[in-house]
């Protein structure tokens, strides 16, 4: 059993992404070849959004938003303190320095009552600048923005939504990625929506931001590429990447995120009440990055993923480490901040999830899950 099950994908779509890739190839515009423009239309309307722009990873998506902000050293960016690293690496990238906030038991993401008390915090230290706030969708989930907005309102802070592993989601309609002053997302392999390698994508409504994100992106270019006005990145999605997005696309929006969604809801239904499984409020919509269950004890959690691996099933930790507890970070000094985090880090386990989940997958996962004696 895969733990996202990419070959299966890839067999489903083999005719489709075989002759796209083969017509990419042919036709030698490996670099911003037309596929890229097609993908970035097809995308921002997807999401709602007035512009999309592509790149070359998740991470460079959320460095080209801080860049177009004029995020540097001295002001403060408060972040998850339960993400992947990427979301606070990029902060530390532009000299800035990231506050740690806690999430969520219940949605683990980021808590708007622990933003606004470390918003506070840092105001009255008045060591740093408050700029901006990244909410991450984390495991798929959109983050709690009807308040996290109103708190960004409230103190002038821009809101970044690293949308890394939330692309598919929604709040009563209104789509991921569509959140956020500027919004990313990642089409990292195992993300909701992957491509074949690494790209990546910046979603704003803004018309002067998305030409200074575009000229970030390709060498701060002006006029082209050769008149260089600024300091930036060389951060493209290759031809070849496009060209697979946009068919994997129309397979995410016809079917895989409804087929997820229905992994998810097998899940809810055959396993066990020991352990807590993930909660989706009310006018939420997951595309589901991650299945995660939370025990009582690491001691529980490590026993249990063990006892999986030894029936043939993988499952992972996402994630292990508090940002703070990072060695990146040790020169940030940790006030206590994050208990729930810590928390999660020791309690959490991630079950397999993917859009081509057999339901005799997920009881078979269950059963063996429920079965084991803790
Ligand atoms: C994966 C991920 C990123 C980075 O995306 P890459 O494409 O791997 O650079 C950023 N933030 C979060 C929350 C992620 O999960």
């Amino acid at each position: 059993m895969e733990f996202r099950d990419l070959k299966k994908q890839y067999e489903v779509l083999k005719s489709k992404i075989d002759d796209a890739v083969l017509q990419a190839m042919a036709s030698a515009r490996y670099i911003s070849g037309p596929q890229v423009k097609e993908l970035e239309q097809k995308l921002a309307e997807c999401v709602g959004v007035k512009h999309c722009i592509t790149c070359a990873n998740g991470t460079d998506a959320l460095t080209l938003a801080l860049k177009v902000w004029g995020i540097q050293e001295g002001d403060a960016v408060f972040v998850p303190d339960f993400t992947f690293f990427s979301t606070a690496e990029v902060v530390g990238l532009e000299g800035a320095t990231p506050v740690f906030v806690d999430v969520q038991e219940d949605t683990y993401n980021m808590n708007p009552d622990e933003l606004e008390k470390a918003i506070k915090r840092v105001l009255s230290e008045d060591k740093l600048v408050p700029r901006a706030i990244i909410a991450v969708d984390l495991f798929g989930l959109p983050a709690d923005y009807n308040r996290i907005r109103q708190i960004a309102e409230k103190y002038s802070l821009y809101l970044l939504e690293d949308g890394a592993q939330g692309f598919g989601g929604a709040i009563n309609g209104k789509k991921a990625c569509s959140f956020g002053d500027i919004s990313t997302t990642s089409f990292f392999p195992a993300k909701p929506l992957g491509c074949y390698g690494d790209g990546g994508a910046v979603f704003t409504d803004n018309d002067d931001w998305a030409d200074l994100i575009r000229s970030y992106a390709i060498h701060g270019k002006g006029t082209d590429k050769y008149d260089n006005v600024r300091i930036g990145l060389n951060s493209r999605l290759d031809t070849i990447q496009a060209a697979i997005l946009k068919i994997k696309l129309d397979a995410f929006a016809d079917y895989e995120l409804d087929s997820v969604n229905q992994a998810a809801k097998w899940y809810n239904e055959f396993l066990s009440d020991t352990v807590k499984k993930p909660i989706v409020f009310d006018g939420f919509y997951s595309s589901w990055a991650q299945y995660t269950v939370q025990f009582e004890s690491m001691v529980q959690r490590d026993y249990v993923q063990e006892q999986l691996k030894e029936k043939g099933i993988p499952s992972m930790i996402y994630y292990r480490k508090a940002m703070h507890d990072e060695g990146a970070f040790s020169h940030i000094n940790y006030d206590g901040c994050c208990p729930v985090t810590e928390k999660l880090c020791d309690t959490v386990l991630s079950l397999p999830i993917h859009p081509y989940l057999e339901k005799s997958d997920v009881e078979y996962i269950c059963n063996t899950f429920n079965n084991i004696r803790r």
